[in-house]
């Protein structure tokens, strides 16, 4: 074993806080360096069961472990139906889970269709020869078989011993009631306890560091009061210069250098003036950092967009739009909707685009589609009457000129089978300013209440994106008798407790309606953005389930690459097939129609969950908060 400790040293041997709070999470103290904590998860999951150890340890051949494991699954399986099994009744739910992932993980054919073999690894680890899979292991991997064999067993500890009941639920009538109430007073603190770490920009002193913001950022772009208020200044005024971005705010060397990769190798860059307001001039606050990421690009993501710079439109096309794509600027990938891509660029550039393959240039002078283009993509409209609603998107359809908006709009209108319109637009959040009462004159002209909806979507990230001027634009937009939804993307920047929780409330609280959480889809240029999806899970069912239903209106999606939104909290559409040496789960993705055609599922590569407890360990949270987290499938 000494032999094998020097290995994994020269290998693990950087000892990081992030690291320490994990194994205080799993072993209740701190083990610092990797190498040590390596061998005490080893020693962990061999000593959970002597019985499933001595599968692993007694095979001679991998087939024969296989057998006697799946034969050790099913008893354990068969044993929750058991009269004898006193266990919690909702620990019991945790078996069955657990041998569903397990049997899974270690089918024959899901070794086949994923490449690798979470079982193999486990044999070599347990056997005398191991020094080549302790090369390959890693403590995620540990981690999770630590957790399934603990819950299969049924001691994964997420509910106390059967019998325990609640005080509550040991009285009656009032007395009940008020035991109760001292339950939910506790909970409701530390909700909001925690929410009070993510101030919305309604927050006074946020205002009063935003009116700095403002003149700082008037001053050195030269404008005034009044030009504030006027859209098309901020977009004559987009920020798209590294210089100028530093001399607005902060930024790391590193940051500054890979905007300026970025604009040397002309991938898109650019920040509406009023977006840069949203953000602090000093970093040190830390408010601020969904903002920031959501427009200053890491260096991984250049470094990749850099590399694939000209296979741009085939590499990054995720969704694979090409294959989808009846005519230019029609996409559609469900029955009766269809997304309408006028307009090729926006004020502002996301990091985490979907559509970064397609848009050359912030605000580019021909992003307008030619009107010829235009007319063909409306007659195929007409061709395909089953198509009810349009989603308008882009690029940003609402940087276009009023007169733009009108026509199009006019046009959409004219065909009867249209019944809703939809505008895909990140402007309430990139620049509310353009929320003119013209503006919304012109798209009230088209919502016929009874006739034909329109609505719009938008893309608020974070509760610090929610400003008076945000907040304003939407309150008109509604005071035009339409609904305004959002799309969040679940990233790391906004996956801490009661992060999103928070964003959910402050967007109801302007008008906003939650519509999705995107789980984000496996784009490699952006997965140090990246959470697993047992994150979202978590998110869902611990910190959303406990806000009032008119606030958690929203639903989880995963994208499928090529196949559309997969419900992630409907188990029949995605399973566990495998998990990777790196500890990275792969999830078997179903399509949605699967119902309609035999289109084969898509196998989806997760981040390990153990990356994304470090990385949040790295900004403050304490990992055992977020425990339950692995058995999320
Ligand atoms: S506004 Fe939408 S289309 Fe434009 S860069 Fe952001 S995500 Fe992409």
């Amino acid at each position: 074993m000494v032999k094998e400790k020097k290995r994994r040293s020269r290998k693990f041997g950087r000892r990081t806080s992030s690291a320490r709070l994990v194994s205080e999470e799993v072993f209740g103290e701190e083990i610092g360096t990797e190498d040590l904590r390596f061998e005490r998860h080893l020693e962990v999951l061999w000593g959970i069961d002597p019985e499933l150890t001595g599968i692993f340890r007694g095979g001679k051949r991998l087939e024969k472990v296989r057998d006697r494991a799946f034969l050790y699954i099913e008893r354990k399986e068969r044993f929750v139906f058991s009269l004898d099994n006193d266990l919690h009744v909702l620990e019991k739910a945790v078996v069955r889970e657990c041998a569903r992932v397990l049997r899974s993980v270690f089918g024959l054919i899901n070794e086949k269709t994923t490449g690798t073999s979470a079982l193999r690894l486990l044999w070599e680890l347990a056997g005398e020869d191991r020094a080549l899979a302790l090369e390959r292991a890693s403590e995620g991997f540990l981690l999770e078989f630590i957790h399934l064999f603990r819950g299969l067993k049924g001691e994964s500890g997420l509910y106390g011993k059967k019998g325990q009941l609640p005080e509550f639920l040991k009285l009656k009538g009032r007395k009940a009631a008020r035991k109760r109430m001292d339950m939910l007073d506790a909970v409701a603190g530390s909700v909001h306890e925690t929410m009070a770490r993510y101030p919305s920009g309604l927050e006074k002193d946020v205002i009063e560091r935003r009116k700095d913001n403002r003149r700082r950022i008037l001053e050195r772009l030269g404008g005034t009061e009044a030009d504030w208020n006027d859209w098309q200044w901020h977009l004559e005024h987009v920020i798209r210069d590294g210089g100028v971005l530093a001399d607005l705010i902060e930024v790391s060397g590193v940051q500054k250098a890979a905007v300026d990769r970025a604009l040397r190798n002309h991938i898109p860059f650019g920040v509406t003036p009023y977006y840069m307001s949203l953000m602090d001039r000093s970093p040190v606050e830390g408010l601020d950092h969904a903002v920031r990421a959501q427009v200053i690009p890491p260096v991984s993501y250049v470094n990749r967009l850099v590399e694939f710079k000209d296979s741009r439109e085939m590499a990054f096309d995720f969704m694979g739009e090409h294959d989808t794509s009846p005519v230019d600027l029609v996409t559609r990938r469900y029955p009766l909707i269809c997304i309408l891509k006028p307009f090729n660029t926006c004020p502002q550039i996301c990091v985490y685009c979907q559509r970064n393959w397609e848009i050359d240039e912030c605000m580019a002078p021909d992003a307008m589609a030619p009107e010829e283009v235009i007319r063909d993509a409306l007659r195929w409209l007409d061709e395909h009457p089953g198509v009810g609603e349009v989603l308008v998107t882009g690029g940003d359809p609402m940087a276009m000129p009023d007169e733009a908006v009108d026509y199009l709009l006019g046009e959409l209108a004219r065909k009867e089978q249209i019944y809703r319109i939809r505008i895909g637009t990140r402007t309430p959040v990139t620049l509310p300013q353009r929320w003119t009462d013209a503006l919304v004159g012109i798209l009230g002209k088209y919502h016929e209440p009874g006739r034909r909806e329109v609505c719009i979507t938008t893309h608020f990230c974070h509760s610090y994106e929610i400003s008076p001027e945000a907040r304003d634009a939407v309150q008109r937009i509604r005071r035009g008798a339409m609904c305004v939804y959002n799309q969040v993307v679940f990233t790391i920047e906004n996956a801490r407790r009661f992060e999103s929780a928070k964003l959910r409330r402050d967007m109801r609280s302007i008008g906003v309606d939650p519509y999705y959480t995107f789980n984000m889809k496996g784009k490699e240029e952006t997965r140090s953005y990246m959470v697993p999806i047992a994150r979202v899970l978590q998110e869902h069912k611990e910190e959303a389930r406990l806000l009032p239903g008119v606030d958690r209106t929203d639903e989880p999606v995963f994208n499928v690459p090529r196949l559309g939104k997969n419900h992630l909290r409907a188990w029949q559409d995605h399973k566990v097939v495998m998990i990777r040496a790196s500890g990275a789960r792969v999830y078997e993705m179903h399509p949605w129609e699967k119902f309609l055609e035999a289109v084969p599922p898509y196998n989806y590569r997760d981040v390990p969950i153990i990356d994304f407890l470090k990385a949040i360990a790295e900004r403050g949270e304490d990992p055992a908060n977020y425990s339950t987290i692995w058995y999320y499938y």
